[in-house]
This record gives structure tokens, C-alpha cells and sequence, in this order.
């Protein structure tokens, strides 16, 4: 089958596309997936740069893409949920279904989880065989679902709704900060915020990127190249502070999240694309009895609930540029410059 390969980790230049032997055939409880179109995350590119622990399989080549969505081939087994020829949404977070975290329903807590396109083979190819609990029927909207957006919906949406939902609580009438709304996460987010009647401030360098989030709902949007943004957040909350920080920055933003969080609020954090290590006084954590907030992917209950609600036209992901399998580095470099307005998404022939 043709493929998105990693043929040695060193970053994108070590991208090829490249005939690989087909995704295993399905086994008990499986189903293999014709795939017709995969979408990036910025996930994607710390894979390819290596990520320390090497999930990224020391097997290459490795098939990259986490997000994928396609048409069931064949199914192993035991399987009830689909049937061959049904358009399918892939759930990218593998969990083994047994360990305590996912005895309780909290899968992406699971001791042995794993992500298509880092620990496992991805979704950047013509097939890829997953576990039947990990794919849903694509919902019938009108106009119709395209595969370009078929792909770009699951690991932000999911990653996205655990942040604000489950973790953070995000409620009506409150405010949230969000950071860098070209991400698809902070996009996503900013979206969902909006669901549930918050009040949302976004940030960007890129005002050509604000102007496109106001669109889509932002009800404050702040150049954090050119504005103070915990001065601005200051201003805009009479001194008190935002409700919720949505952080997937790190070490870029930390400090200033901290200054535009009110006391009691909390802050949500799924990533660290400026680099991992902060600092954090301890004694401002309690003294404004802060609630720092870890969160990644997401469970079969929130997975469940985002797939609803895109049935119901909501969430509908929005699609940045699409390109063919061959142009797929391309793809991978406009992630790594930031250029994008949410999802990059990558078509199978
Ligand atoms: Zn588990």
C-alpha cells in the first residue's frame, strides 16, 4: 500500500512517501480501514523530530497521521458496531479496555494507551487495521461531510472537549483565554466555549488570523505579537481575571496565563509546543486557589458525545488546505511554519 513514511526520525526531511506491505489483516475485534483522507497534528511534528521515550516504534519505515477517517475493508471477528463499506471516523487513542482507568471509563488514563501515528502504525496510508471499538459511522449532514473534514475531526475535537467540558467545567457566562487560535485545539476549544455560552478571548500573532476567528465567534481577539495580552485580559476583566486558561503553548505563554487567571480559576493544559519546562510559584497556586489541570485525548463517553454533536451540525472542523498523499511534506512544513487556520488535512488517491 502507498504511505506516509518516517524512514529514520531527524525531523520532516526524513518524510517519504513509499510502498509499504498493507496493514495486517483484522484480527478478533478489529476492522481494517480504507483510508481516504488523514490530518495533521502538531503531534505529527514531534514525531518526526523524535520523541524522547522513542514511541515512535524504532520500525521504519513507520506510517505517520494520527486522524483518519475512510471506508471499512474488512472486519474481523466479533465485530458488531460496523460492517464493510460503511464511511468510518477514526478514534486515534488505543486503550487495552482492561486496566483499572479503563474499567472506570477513563481511557485515554489507560496504563497502556497509544496513539495511531506514534506508538502505533498511523493513518497516512491506503489501509490501517484499528480496534472496532475505535471506529463510528461518519453522521449524515447535509451538505455531506467531506472526507477532508471527516478526517480533521476526532483528536482535536475529543482532546479539546475533555479540556474545557470535563476538565475545566467551562460554564455560561464565564471567560476563557485562548492561546494561538490557528491550532486546531485552541480552534476546536474556542468553538466549544462558544457551545456553552462562555465569553472567549483569542490570541494570534497573525491578524489575518484574528479577523478569520471573529468570524467563527471570538468575542475578543488580541495580537499577542503586538498587544500585552495579560494587560489586555487585565483591562477587559475590570482587573479580576479570566474564568479558564485553554494552554497548549507552554513555556512561551505560562507566565502570562498565570497573570490573566482569577483567583479560583482554572487552567487547562493539553500541550507545550514552545517547550515543557516552566516556572510556577507555589505560593500563588494556593494563595488564588488555582486549579492547574492536566488533560490529553479523551474517553469512549466524551468520543461518543463530540460524534453527537457533530450529527447535530455542531463542532463541523475547519479545514485549512488539503493535499494530495504525494504532497504530504507540504503539508507537514505549513504546520511547522504556523501558517495554517485550522485543520491540515492530507488525501489518499
Ligand atoms: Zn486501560
Amino acid at each position: 500500500m502507498r504511505a506516509c513514511v518516517l524512514t529514520a526520525t531527524g525531523g520532516i526531511d526524513k518524510l517519504a512517501i513509499i510502498d509499504v506491505p498493507d496493514a495486517s489483516a483484522p484480527g478478533a475485534g478489529e476492522v481494517r480501514v480504507r483510508i481516504r483522507a488523514a490530518a495533521l497534528n502538531h503531534l505529527d511534528l514531534f514525531v518526526a523530530d523524535g520523541l524522547p521515550g522513542g514511541g515512535t516504534a524504532e520500525r521504519f519505515p513507520f506510517v505517520v497521521g494520527a486522524d483518519g477517517a475512510g471506508v471499512v475493508e474488512t472486519v474481523g471477528p466479533g465485530v458488531t458496531n460496523v460492517q464493510p463499506a460503511d464511511r468510518v471516523l477514526i478514534n486515534p487513542g488505543i486503550s487495552d479496555c482492561t486496566c483499572e482507568f479503563c474499567r472506570a471509563g477513563e481511557h485515554s488514563l489507560c496504563v497502556n494507551y497509544r496513539l495511531l501515528g506514534e506508538h502505533l502504525p498511523g493513518t497516512m496510508a491506503e489501509l490501517v487495521t484499528v480496534p472496532a471499538q475505535n471506529v463510528v459511522r461518519g453522521p449524515n449532514l447535509s451538505p455531506a461531510l467531506t472526507w477532508a473534514e471527516a478526517a480533521a475531526f476526532s483528536l482535536v475535537t475529543l482532546t479539546a472537549w475533555r479540556m474545557l467540558v470535563t476538565r475545566a467545567q467551562l460554564k455560561a457566562g464565564e471567560t476563557a483565554l485562548i492561546w494561538g487560535i490557528g491550532g486546531g485545539v485552541s480552534l476546536t476549544a474556542m468553538r466549544i466555549a462558544k457551545l456553552v455560552g462562555a465569553r472567549v478571548i483569542v490570541t494570534s500573532s497573525d491578524d489575518a488570523k484574528l479577523a478569520a476567528a471573529k468570524q467563527l465567534g471570538a468575542d475578543v481577539t488580541l495580537n499577542h505579537r503586538t498587544q500585552q495580552v495579560a494587560a489586555e485580559v487585565r483591562a477587559l476583566t475590570n482587573k479580576r481575571g479570566v474564568d479558564v486558561v485553554v494552554e497548549n503553548v507552554g513555556a512561551a505563554t505560562w507566565d502570562d496565563s498565570l497573570r490573566c487567571l482569577r483567583r479560583g480559576g482554572r487552567l487547562v493544559t493539553c500541550g507545550a509546543t514552545s517547550g515543557p519546562q516552566v516556572h510556577l510559584d507555589l505560593r500563588r497556586v494556593f494563595w488564588h486557589h488555582w486549579s492547574i489541570l492536566g488533560s490529553t485525548m479523551g474517553n469512549a463517553a466524551e468520543y461518543a458525545e463530540v460524534v453527537g454533536r457533530l450529527a447535530k451540525g455542531e463542532l463541523r472542523p475547519v479545514v485549512d488546505r488539503v493535499y494530495p498523499l504525494d504532497h504530504a511534506r507540504d503539508a507537514y512544513e505549513r504546520l511547522a511554519r504556523g501558517e495554517q487556520l485550522g485543520k491540515l488535512v492530507v488525501e489518499l488517491p
